[in-house]
This record gives C-alpha cells, sequence and structure tokens, in this order.
C-alpha cells in the first residue's frame, strides 16, 4: 500500500530525477569557478538564478555578508530550512565538495515545493558563505538568521560511508603577545625581560596539559613572532593558539587551564602578557538523533549503505556547529568516494566533480527532500525533533 508520506517521496525523486541535468550543471559550474569564503559571487548568483528560476524570492546580503542570502518558497509554519554552502579552498579548489552542498541544498528545495503547496509552510535556501576559512554561519546566527527555525538540513560529501551524524569539537582562537624589554643579549642580558622564553615556556607547559586532557580535546598552535634577531633580547613575541572540545563546559574549563600556561610564562619572566580569545567560536555540533533516523532510513531506501554514527574518531570543528546549538539540526554525509581519498586534498576535488560526486549530490538532494517530506506530511515527526532539541544539553 502507498501512504501519502510514500507518495509524495516518489515525487520528490521524481522532480530531482526530472532536474538532473541542470543540477549536475550547477554543481559542475560552481567546481570549475572555485572561489574563495566571502567572495564567492558566481556561486551565490547563479544558485539564486536556479532558485528564482523556480518561484523562491530571495533576500541577498543577509547578516551584512555580501555572498549570504535566503530563497523562500511559501509562508507561515513549518519553517524547514536547506542549507547551502559554496566556497572554496586556495590552492586546492572544490577539495571540500561544497560545490555540491549547495546544489544538493537547492535541489531539495526545489523540490519541496509541491509538499508546501499541498500542506503550508516554508521552505528556505539559507546560503552561507565562507565555511572554510571564516566560519560565515557563527556571524549568521549572531544575526539571528537561524532563529525561528523548525529544522535546518544539510548534507556534505565524504569518502568511505554515508554517515548521518558526526563529531564536531568546539573550537576558539587564542591570541597572545607578551611584551618584555629588548637589550644586548650579550653586553646587557640583565637588563632585559625575554618575550620569546615566555612563549617558550607557555608552548612547553600547554604541550605538557595535552597530556591531561580528554582525549577529544585538542590544543594546538603557532609561534608568529619569536624576536628578530639573536643578538638581541626579544621585546616582543606573538602566537596564536586553538582550543577545542566537544562540549562548551569542558572548552570553558580548558580555555582558563591553557590561559594559565600563558600566565606562567609572564610569571617566570616578567613580561607582561596581553591575550585576546577570538569572538567567532565553533560550537560543537549538537546532533538531533530523530533527524539523523530520518536521513538514514530516507539514503538506505535508495539502497545506498549508511551509518548512522561516525566511528571514525576524526574530529574537526564545522560552523554548522552554532547553527545546531539554535536550531534542531542535520549535519548529513553522503559518500562519494573510497576511504584513503581524504578531505582538502586534490584527490577530493576531483571527486567532487566525478561521476561519483555528481550522483551522491543528487542522491543527498533526494534525502533531504525525502526528509522534509517527513517532517512536513508526517505532523508527529515535528514535535518528537522540536522535544528532542530542547531535551538534550
Ligand atoms: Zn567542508
Amino acid at each position: 500500500m502507498i501512504t501519502n508520506l510514500d507518495s509524495f517521496k516518489n515525487d520528490i525523486k521524481s522532480s530531482i530525477q526530472a532536474q538532473s541535468e541542470v543540477l549536475r550543471h550547477l554543481a559542475l559550474k560552481i567546481h570549475a569557478s572555485p572561489e574563495l569564503g566571502f567572495k564567492e559571487k558566481k556561486a551565490a548568483e547563479w544558485l539564486i538564478d536556479y532558485l528564482k528560476q523556480n518561484g523562491f524570492a530571495v533576500e541577498r546580503g543577509i547578516a551584512d555578508l555580501e555572498t549570504a542570502f535566503r530563497a523562500t518558497y511559501g509562508t507561515g509554519k513549518p519553517v524547514i530550512a536547506l542549507v547551502g554552502e559554496y566556497d572554496a579552498l586556495p590552492e586546492v579548489g572544490h577539495a571540500c565538495g561544497h560545490n555540491l552542498i549547495g546544489t544538493a541544498s537547492a535541489g531539495a528545495a526545489v523540490a519541496s515545493k509541491q509538499i508546501i503547496d499541498n500542506f503550508g509552510g516554508q521552505i528556505q535556501f539559507i546560503g552561507t558563505p565562507a565555511e572554510e576559512l571564516f566560519g560565515g554561519k557563527i556571524v549568521m546566527v549572531q544575526n539571528g538568521v537561524f532563529n525561528g527555525l523548525d529544522a535546518a538540513l544539510m548534507v556534505h560529501p565524504e569518502s568511505g560511508v554515508s554517515t548521518a551524524t558526526t563529531t564536531a569539537l568546539s573550537c576558539v582562537t587564542l591570541y597572545v603577545e607578551y611584551f618584555g624589554k629588548e637589550s644586548h643579549a650579550a653586553s646587557d642580558p640583565a637588563e632585559g625581560i625575554n618575550a620569546l622564553d615566555a612563549m617558550v615556556i607557555a608552548y612547553s607547559s600547554v604541550a605538557s596539559l595535552r597530556q591531561h586532557i580528554r582525549s577529544s580535546a585538542r590544543v594546538h598552535g603557532v609561534i608568529t613572532d619569536g624576536g628578530k634577531a639573536a643578538n638581541v633580547v626579544p621585546g616582543h613575541s606573538a602566537g596564536n593558539f586553538l582550543v577545542r572540545a566537544t562540549d562548551l563546559n569542558y572548552l570553558e574549563e580548558l580555555k582558563e587551564r591553557v590561559l594559565n600556561c600563558f600566565r606562567a610564562g609572564a610569571q617566570a619572566t616578567g613580561a607582561k602578557l596581553e591575550y585576546r580569545w577570538d569572538s567567532m567560536a565553533y560550537h560543537p555540533l549538537k546532533n538531533n538523533m530523530t533527524l539523523a533516523e530520518l536521513y538514514t532510513a530516507n539514503v538506505a531506501s535508495l539502497g545506498l549503505q549508511i551509518q548512522i554514527e561516525d566511528k571514525s574518531q576524526s574530529f574537526g570543528s564545522t560552523d554548522m556547529g552554532n547553527v545546531s546549538q539554535v536550531t534542531p539540526s542535520l549535519h548529513g554525509f553522503i559518500a562519494i568516494a573510497p576511504k584513503d581519498v581524504f578531505g582538502h586534498t586534490k584527490e577530493f576535488a576531483a571527486a567532487a566533480a566525478s561521476e561519483a560526486g555528481l550522483q551522491g549530490m543528487l542522491n543527498a538532494a533526494v534525502a533531504l527532500g525525502m526528509t522534509v517530506a517527513d517532517l512536513i506530511v508526517d505532523k508527529d515527526k515535528l514535535p518528537l525533533v522540536k522535544a528532542e532539541f530542547l531535551n538534550s544539553p
């Protein structure tokens, strides 16, 4: 027996099939013109053209970001957002496959129109620039772009196996400087205050600290100024360090412990410490298991392999984490390459324009559209998604 929901899911499939040539062309065009974060003018315009041609109303430059936009179809509640990325990396181009993310979400948004026509509510495509280099979604969350949504969905290309969840760490940058006193390193060393020594003490302290933190946490950094001449006691040193953790409470604890390492450098040498935590902190990804289960079932229904959980123990950070703290979110993955093809390499960039990449993008579009159908056609699902969001830390 074909239920109402099944028939809408079949319509999603037919709609993506009907658009498949346009979507392939769009993904390849974005791939062939890689643009860095906040400079994705062509990619944003191409996605906007496609969404406008399909009846979406577009607001450009949201959150004061030139290449961010929102395309809306329908009115009222519920509001389901499909999130699109389209930025590339320096040197290696679309080596994270964001050309496929923007296109899959746009295809899913257009395919979901028929659900809105039947049940009401809104589909939004939210174009989010600069995932790689700056974390555009962090600014967009701070500006309230993701408030008032019932769910935000996206799918990222992956190597190996498709998954519905991932561990993405919170991450914040610490900028540090020490101010000491220059003096002749041989004739007047007693007059100097060594800012490089302060930094080296701090660096070694961080290395010692690292043995005694949770295995999922990360602290790493570089020294960007260690003095200018070997015969001058360095009067200035600088560096920046990243602190990452799976939850925000532990991040706060770790930030204080890392800072103590830098205080130790100042204490030991007499150099003055100045520091600043970046306001653009990445938040951890709060996986919504209700959304993840729906996505998993939809991917599996296409005859593809998928695991609900990511067992790789390979942790990164994503600005979708910040979105997931304000609205129930899906950050699913679709496999487009064998597992030995790593992200951010030329090999992955080639996969993002390969037949497997394009097929993965089309499958992701179908699975996202089907998930929209689950959320709008089956009235029981969104309350579960929301309850889980409110009850999880
Ligand atoms: Zn990426």
